[in-house]
């Protein structure tokens, strides 16, 4: 992969990186299409497939999470990626391996309070490949919002020479956000699952006229998120989209964010109300 990506930078051909952990969907082919978009008719756009383990906790899915990687080739092919990056766990992580890449601020909260080490993982692993393929363009999901400004975060303090794009969250009809957890949902689980949707719009809507307590309307969505049997709501947020902060007065322009577990898969969500 390093010497194709030197190959292209010598060629002055434009590069554009999708890093995700597999088993595709929409979502991850809504970025490659964007990547394209970016990088135009002579760049290349690479999709890197790692299921990355440092970005998983001891009790998490690791094992089980879901892999399908001739499929998500032929899906990669089908969308004009030229190359499917796909490293092993001893090309990335050498034995000895002792650095990491830590983002101390914005990583604190929400997706990092409930998976302490996640984004200690999640930076290490985006360092390393954005070092191997020397993209001029990365593309995230604003699916994993927090994810997202951590990386720019990193790219920018780390003078990483490259553009972080975020796109847009891809939705089934029901406006369940794609995601490849989805596939554990139990058809019943399945069915519940829309409500973290819902309590996305039921805040953009309780704010649309007036703004409201992050104390009150955290206590709204969790009476709601409570309404489905199987869901269990592991945390919900407001917060300033640029500095992640948290709001106690909720507004238009907030973002919220919020995860709900469904038995064991956990699934999260996020909007700007
Ligand atoms: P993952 O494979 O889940 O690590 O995701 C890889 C990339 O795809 C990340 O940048 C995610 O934010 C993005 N992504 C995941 N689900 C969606 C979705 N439903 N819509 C848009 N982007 C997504």
């Amino acid at each position: 992969m390093q010497q194709q990506a030197r190959a292209w930078k010598k060629a002055g051909v434009p590069v554009a990186v999708v890093p995700t952990m597999g088993y595709l969907h929409g979502g991850h082919l809504s970025l490659v299409v964007r990547a394209r978009k970016a990088v135009g008719p002579r760049g290349k756009v690479v999709v890197s497939i790692y299921v990355n383990p440092t970005q998983f906790a001891p009790t998490e899915d690791l094992k089980k999470y879901p892999r399908d990687l001739s499929r998500d080739k032929q899906l990669c092919r089908g969308a004009g990626v030229v190359l499917v990056f796909t490293p092993s766990d001893k090309q990335v992580y050498p034995e000895g391996f002792s650095t990491y890449v830590v983002e101390e601020k914005l990583s604190k909260s929400m997706e990092g309070a409930s998976r302490p080490t996640h984004f200690r993982g999640v930076c290490t692993v985006v360092a390393k490949l954005f070092n191997i393929v020397a993209p001029d363009i990365a593309v995230f999901g604003a699916k994993d919002f927090q994810q997202a400004s951590i990386v720019q975060r990193m790219a920018r303090d780390l003078n990483f020479p490259l553009k972080v794009i975020v796109a847009p969250t891809l939705r089934e009809r029901d406006g369940l956000a794609m995601s490849s957890r989805n596939k554990f949902l139990t058809p019943d689980q399945r069915a519940q699952a829309t409500v973290l949707n819902e309590a996305l719009h039921e805040a953009s809507a309780t704010v649309k006229n007036k703004p409201a307590s992050a104390y009150r309307l955290k206590e709204q969505i969790a009476a709601h998120i409570a309404t489905r049997p199987q869901a269990r709501l592991d945390y919900v947020e407001f917060f300033d989209p640029k500095t992640l902060e948290p709001v106690q007065s909720v507004k238009c322009g907030t973002q919220m964010a919020l995860a709900v577990f469904f038995g064991k898969t956990r699934l999260i969500d996020n909007a700007t109300l």
